[in-house]
């Protein structure tokens, strides 16, 4: 199936063409029909699948059939509906990317930021809106934006809307939506709540399911490192330095203890921001994009702030902390592994966060690799990795040193003092293990 034969016209197929797309990812190829025939959809499927394209392609396309409408001027026509801020940045770069030759305008707007540069672009007419619910429906309020004239609506990523506390937000700006509209849904899970909210936005929908969770985390090739917290920070410094990666995302629980990763990583000469919900959005997109462009080597994020992010080429995805919630981990891990890449993600587990591991396996149905020798496992006192090798006195003689004596080349910020250290056995054991791992993510469409 080719973008072609799903009767994508020329100006979006020049776009495709120009960002290497070759053929449709499967949502886009199931949904993309659906959605040129003016049906409502109902799309199960997490970021990561190619859900962006699936819709902005389709209503690009209709608007841009219909554009002789816009003599009278411009009028909001699609809304897109997103939780966070970065997915509503991503979301609007897509629709500039697929839509550069067809004339047609879009703009976002979302919250944490002030709203002049936001209201000029509206005031100079835009044909989508990408939003999130707070600020579109302050601007609303304002008399600054009007839903009157909406033939498409999306909510994107449901599910983290309802997370993130925003059911009455959304239920007001539906209330404010035109009847006679084409409506599309998406959310990576279905529990009953967003069943019951779909059937009030959507009438008859057509389903389309894209296997929600697993297939991403089967893509990935992850592993596990037992690990004291302690010794966590020293441990990523290893990874990273002896991996040689260099596009590395770290999921920390909290806000707290990302800014102490940055500051450990950054003593030692490893660059490396931090995305969280107390940098300014500012502080944010610029992070992002020193990423993005190469300028720092890791980014180290919370689960919500992480949301949404899309670079592609990400070398590696470290939960640094594992999450209590296992979905976030298959989440997380989908970062690296996007629409088809292959990827690598990797985990620490500390004594404490065993329960989560145990949530985190039955969810995948697998058991992931544990990476028994590396630097610190001896810090741990009940390491499961320790207890299935024989005690330390019997282990090979080759070992350059003991486990003091090898981690003792390192502060306990975990800065090297020698970078050129003589490496024992274990390090470069776990060395030829991620280097041989190490992998360019591919699109495989
Ligand atoms: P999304 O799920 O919309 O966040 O898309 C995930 C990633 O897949 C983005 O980096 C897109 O640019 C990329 N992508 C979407 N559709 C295709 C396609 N048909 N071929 C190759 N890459 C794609």
């Amino acid at each position: 199936m080719t973008f072609k034969e799903l009767n994508i016209i020329n100006p979006i197929l020049d776009a495709l063409n120009d960002e290497g797309y070759e053929k449709p990812s499967p949502i886009q190829e199931q949904s993309i029909p659906i959605l040129l025939k003016g049906k409502d959809l109902l799309g199960c499927a997490q970021t990561g699948t190619g859900k962006t394209a699936a819709f902005a392609i389709p209503i690009l396309q209709k608007l841009y059939n219909n554009r002789q409408r816009n003599q009278g001027g411009r009028k909001i026509k699609a809304l897109i509906v997103t939780p966070t801020r970065e997915l509503a940045i991503q979301i609007s770069d897509s629709f500039t990317k697929y839509g550069k030759y067809t004339g047609l305008r879009n703009t976002v707007v979302f919250g944490g930021v002030k709203q002049g540069s936001q209201t000029n672009e509206l005031r100079k007419g835009v044909d989508i809106l990408v939003a999130t619910p707070g600020r579109l429906l302050d601007l609303i309020g304002q008399g600054l934006i009007s839903l009157k004239h909406i033939e498409y609506s999306v909510l994107d990523e449901a599910d983290h809307m309802l997370d993130m506390g925003f059911i009455h937000d959304i239920k007001r700006i539906i209330a404010l939506l035109p009847h006679q509209r084409q409506s599309l849904f998406f959310s990576a899970t279905m529990p009953p709540d967003i069943v019951k909210l779909s059937k009030q936005i959507l009438g008859n929908p057509e389903k389309v399911t894209i296997s929600p969770e697993k297939p991403t985390a089967d893509r990935v090739e992850q592993s596990l490192y037992y690990v004291i917290k302690k010794a966590k920070a020293r441990l990523l410094i290893h990874i990273i330095e002896e991996g040689d990666f260099y596009s590395v995302l770290v999921f920390s629980r909290t806000k707290y203890g990302a800014d102490k990763i940055v500051k450990v990583l950054n003593r030692a000469k490893i660059k490396a921001e931090a995305i969280h919900g107390n940098k300014s959005q500012g502080a944010r997109q610029r992070a992002l994009s020193n990423f993005k462009e190469g300028k720092t080597q890791v980014l180290v994020a919370t689960d919500i702030a992480a949301r949404g992010i899309d670079v592609s080429g990400l070398s590696l995805v470290v939960n640094y902390d594992l999450p209590s919630v296992p979905e976030t981990y298959v989440h997380r891990i989908g970062r690296t592994g996007r629409a088809s890449a292959s990827g690598i993600a990797i985990s620490f587990c500390q004594p404490d966060e065993r329960a989560f591991l145990k949530d985190i396996q039955k969810l995948i149905s697998k058991k992931i690799d544990v990476i028994e020798d590396h630097p610190f496992v001896d810090e741990i006192d009940d390491s499961p990795a320790k207890q299935t090798r024989p005690p330390r006195q019997n282990r090979s003689k080759k070992k350059s040193g003991s486990a003091d004596q090898r981690s003792s080349s390192r502060t306990s910020d975990g800065s090297s003092n020698k970078r050129n250290d003589k490496k024992s056995e274990g390090a470069n054991r776990s060395k030829s293990k991620i280097g041989n791992r190490r992998a360019k993510a591919v699109k495989k469409y």
